[in-house]
């Protein structure tokens, strides 16, 4: 039997329909920029595998730092028990963080990173004797599928049939500036919505544990960048109001926008951060939490019901630690950052002109991000045009996964000059022929 009707006998995907979704590929390997098909295609990554990957596929050096670990110590609890892997991570983040970071708490991927640092948030407040009940977060969020993280998410088709399971949080306008939220240019709109975020957290008076945001890309919810000042006023905002300011970097984080942390575009330290996706740079799943010396302090105490209980039986795993070692080693050897750079521009140059073909509403570029979003009536993620243009772009050897009427494309770093520019000419002629 071919490999995908086993698949459909015993295999149930991702976000996938599985009545209706075409057959998934049937991927036997993949080096560099390119996965390897079964019936002997190669086809371009351009999504990173879902935003995790940054140096290539199976690179050389991440392949021996992951051997090498396997050899010492593969894993251990990370309750009572500790390795020199996860220390030397710690520290390493801890260096290269926006300042002010000072622990760093390891979970299992982006979802549990976000959980942890709700929990954190939560019980911080608890543990000082504040009750604090409320979180603030903006529309068109995406923070992950476990349950805090849904509720932290925008209401929308991913979280719909759990609403009763969900906590409520209070939902700011974010600086979706093509499509004004509150209908205004895009010079006033910026400045208008987080006037609606200060007014969300002045209504809740002293009652918000934290704000939460994705700093600069709003991915998931349909890849929308803000100004870098938005950013710098959640920030001023958080410190007016005396409440804690969390940045989900989990896809943001490692270089994507171009900066190390999205926060470095507005000089700005959260109280919390959140990483995964590239942390291991796509080799295995890990999630990190960092917190300032303010918060752990607040979890330091004799009365052990103090204590965070939050914890994952791979916690702090020593394969993924070494592995994002490895990773961060190549940011320096490579010249990770520069390659980011010298993406952005690329990406900018090829993208621009798509503004002139008729059923372009909007082209944003951030760091490694080039998107394009479709003039639509019916925005989102249901809109049938992601599929379609997906498909098309895969038969020619490109592999997307739009989010409905935003077409993005978001490869490994490692990328050549001629390979982005081939999957542009891709992606322009698609769009042009389906506009036509
Ligand atoms: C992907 C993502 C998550 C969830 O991460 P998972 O590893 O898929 O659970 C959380 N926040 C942001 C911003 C993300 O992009």
């Amino acid at each position: 039997m071919r490999l995908v009707d086993r698949d459909r006998a015993v295999v149930w995907h991702p976000y996938t329909q599985m009545l209706t979704a075409p057959a998934p590929l049937p991927i036997v390997r993949a080096k560099g920029l390119y996965l390897y098909i079964e019936d002997g295609r190669k086809i371009l990554d351009g999504i990173s595998s879902w935003w995790v990957n940054i140096h290539g596929h199976s690179h050389p050096k991440l392949n021996e730092a992951l051997a090498a670990q396997a050899r010492e110590l593969e894993h251990v609890m990370f309750a009572g028990c500790t390795h020199r892997p996860a220390v030397e991570l710690a520290e390493r983040l801890l260096e290269l963080l926006p300042r002010g970071m000072s622990k760093v708490f390891y979970s299992d991927n982006g979802s549990t990173a976000v959980e942890a640092a709700l929990k954190m948030a939560w019980q911080y407040w608890r543990n000082r004797s504040e009750d604090r009940r409320a979180f603030v977060t903006l529309h068109h969020a995406y923070h992950g599928d476990t349950v805090g993280a849904m509720s932290a998410s925008e209401d929308s088709v991913f979280t719909r049939p759990f609403a009763p399971l969900l906590f409520s949080v209070s939902r700011a306008h974010s600086p979706y500036c093509y499509r004004c939220p509150l209908g205004l240019t895009r010079e006033t709109c910026n400045i208008e919505c987080l006037g609606d975020l200060e007014a969300r957290v002045e209504e809740l008076g002293g009652n918000v544990a934290g704000v939460l945001v994705e700093p600069m890309l709003q991915a998931a919810g349909g890849m929308i960048v803000w100004p870098a000042e938005f950013l710098a006023g959640v920030r001023r905002l958080c410190d007016r109001h005396g409440t804690l300011m969390i940045a989900d970097e989990v896809l943001t984080g490692f270089g994507r926008t171009g900066k190390m942390f999205a926060c470095e575009h507005a000089g700005v330290s959260p109280d919390i951060i959140c990483l995964s996706k590239a942390l291991t740079a796509g080799y295995l799943p890990m999630g990190a939490t960092a917190v300032t010396n303010a918060i752990c302090e607040a979890f330091l105490s004799e009365d052990r019901t103090k204590t965070f209980f939050h914890g994952h039986s791979y916690t702090g795993n020593p394969l993924a630690c070494a592995v994002a070692l490895a990773s961060l080693d190549l940011f320096r050897e490579e010249g990770t950052l520069d390659r980011v750079a010298a993406l952005e521009q690329t990406l900018r140059a090829g993208l621009e002109p798509l503004r002139r073909l008729a059923n372009v509403g909007d082209v944003r570029v951030i760091g490694g991000v080039g998107i394009v979003e479709m003039r639509s009536d019916e925005p989102g993620y249901l809109n049938d045009f992601g599929p379609r243009v997906g498909a098309a772009l895969l038969d020619r050897g490109l592999l997307l996964r739009p989010l409905g009427n935003v077409v993005y494309f978001m490869p490994p770093y490692s990328i050549t000059q001629a390979e982005t520019e081939w999957a542009i000419r891709q992606i322009a002629e698609v769009l042009g022929k389906d506009i036509a």
